[in-house]
């Protein structure tokens, strides 16, 4: 009895976020330096070299991250390029140079003016409110290197571990060596956040949310299952060792997938990829999906100070549909407001943005905006082998979807609606009736499902598609347009988790958008099982109470 007791192992749950599963011991990344208390005053005498110094630490620091940017790739990269330029930003520089001319330390200077833009960022919400934690990173960068210590972060190990920490910055996500880390675990963060996306991009088994690792101690050996969001302490070794072995032969599997994408019954599920702009579909097009599900317009035009003219949007749609000749390209159009703010468009205060003049709703009061993103959209198509579909952000009513598909078929241009509001999910006969097809934007219907906002790490558990209450939604959505014979498709990371995927197609969705460094996981899945498993599958998790309970109950319905 008591040698059964101890091989009683302690489990940890979280929210997966990157699949796969690994065995190894237990890191956690080094101490922040601690933030300087305020001292005298500086001579007068000595500040103008203070801010000398301080400046060309900023600058030193920019620089090592722009050199680390230009050795990623992908999302990596970009994050690595913005932290740097979060360290040479003028006006941050410029604060932190006052605060030393004025008589600050320099080490006090910086953590000032960073906390002045802390509380700045925090205000303003969404995306820049994301940007704090990069912000802090910068000072804790700059610190180090005025006083001389090591750049802080996470330190490169001798033998591959599991990383585990209450947060990770952007810039050690993006650097980690995955043969090194095979595991990220993390107390806070939700499965949009930066960690999450560059663990994605790394192919790390990750689980965000995981609220209790702050129990385990480095060194202590653990089995992280990044597709169940769970790490086991301290399991029975061999058992551990089977299991990544398993992992690793369905890793093979994933990786001889190819498309199109089917059930092993031969049910047609097309695997689709989320874009950005002309670039990401063609590194799409190399991987196995068959098209575009999501191409998120606004994505390209987040810099921007100005509407970019009609010609120029058209050559840019244009080159993503020319990735995929003869294939399935959907376009959305500009959803911009909230977390993504275009500065072409006029975007009043709101308090609560998020449930604000985004998506579609910019065009009742500026109608030209989307007009002419239609008409870009219309000459890209012209001439193209095959004419893409173009749908809408945002849609609450049918009147909504029956206005925009108005406007696209004026331009004979194939229109559909994001179903990532409760109130269209609700209405979906409705709203399907209006247009050729819908497509589930799970991020935004689960954040508004569970009045859960997206970027929050606390409410990671939340905001967790599997909720019942939005798998109910998406049932409610794939049985609407099962009704009026539509296709009903997925484009929110609900669609990258292979087991959600097979759920998904037993409730009757036929397209599957995701990141494309996911889709072949998700296509090998989905290739593994029947249609009929998958219905198994879906009934199973709209019967759960909650969302590990669904994982459960999905996984012995799969078999
Ligand atoms: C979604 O909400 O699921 C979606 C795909 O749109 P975005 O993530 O761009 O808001
Ligand atoms: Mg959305």
């Amino acid at each position: 009895m008591s040698s059964q007791q101890s091989t009683v192992a302690t489990v940890l749950t979280g929210t997966p976020v990157v699949p796969g599963v690994a065995y190894a011991p237990v890191m956690w990344p080094g101490e922040r330096p601690e933030l300087p208390a305020t001292g005298p005053d500086l001579p007068e005498a000595e500040r103008e070299a203070e801010a000398a110094r301080f400046s060309t630490a900023a600058l030193a620091v920019a620089g090592r991250l722009r050199e680390r940017a230009s050795q990623a790739t992908g999302a990596a990269s970009e994050v690595l390029a913005a932290t740097a330029g979060l360290a040479s930003d003028k006006a941050w520089i410029g604060t932190a140079e006052k605060l030393i001319r004025s008589g600050s330390p320099a080490e006090g200077a910086v953590a000032a003016a960073t906390e002045q833009f802390a509380d700045m960022f925090t205000k303003l919400g969404g995306l820049m409110a994301e940007r704090v934690t990069d912000l802090r990173d910068v000072r804790d960068r700059v610190l180090a290197e005025l006083l001389g210590r090591p750049e802080p972060g996470v330190p490169v190990p001798t033998a591959p571990s599991i990383l585990l920490a209450d947060d990770l910055a952007p810039a050690d996500t993006a650097g980690l060596d995955p043969a090194l880390i095979v595991g990220i675990g993390t107390r806070l963060g939700g499965p949009t956040s930066h960690t999450a996306i560059i663990a994605r991009q790394l192919g790390i088994p990750c689980i965000v949310g995981l609220t209790q690792a702050g129990t385990v101690d480095a060194g202590t050996p653990v089995l992280l299952d990044g597709g169940e969001g769970t790490v086991t302490v301290e399991p029975p070794a061999a058992e551990a060792e089977s299991r990544v072995a398993e992992a690793q032969r369905l890793a093979t599997e994933v990786a001889r997938w190819r498309g199109p994408g089917r059930t092993s019954d031969g049910a047609p599920v097309a695997i689709l990829a989320n874009v950005q702009d002309g670039a990401s579909a063609r590194t799409a097009a190399e991987r196995q999906v068959e098209g575009v599900g999501l191409f998120r317009t606004e994505l390209a035009f987040l810099n921007r100070a100005d509407e970019p003219a009609v010609a120029e949007q058209a050559a840019l749609y244009r080159e993503v549909i020319d990735a995929f000749p003869g294939g399935k390209v959907v376009i959305r159009t500009l959803d911009a407001g909230s977390d993504k703010p275009l500065k072409f468009v006029d975007h009043a205060h709101e308090d609560n943005p998020a449930l604000g003049v985004r998506g579609i709703r910019i065009a009742e009061g500026d109608p030209g905006l989307l007009e002419r993103q239609l008409d870009a959209i219309a000459a890209a198509a012209d001439g193209a082998e095959a004419s893409p579909w173009v749908m809408a952000p945002m849609i609450a009513t049918a009147a909504e979807a029956r206005s925009f598909a108005a406007q696209c078929r004026a331009r004979s241009l194939t229109p559909g609606v994001m179903i990532e509001v409760p109130a269209a999910a609700l209405c979906a006969d409705s709203v399907v009736a209006e247009v050729d097809f819908v497509s589930i934007g799970t991020n935004d219907l689960t954040q508004y499902a569970m009045a859960a906002d997206r970027m929050s790490s606390e409410l990671a558990a939340l905001t967790d598609p599997w909720q019942p209450a939005v798998l109910r939604l998406i049932k409610i959505t794939a049985e609407a347009g099962a009704a009026a014979g539509k296709p009903v498709g997925v484009c929110g990371e609900a669609a990258a988790d292979p087991l959600l995927a097979c759920v998904l197609v037993g409730l009757g969705v036929s397209s599957l958008s995701c990141a494309a460094g996911a889709a072949a996981a998700v296509g090998a899945r989905v290739g593994a099982v029947t249609l009929q498993q998958c219905r198994w599958a879906a009934e199973a998790a709209v019967a759960a109470a909650d969302p590990q309970a669904a994982r459960e109950a999905v996984r012995r319905a799969l078999g």
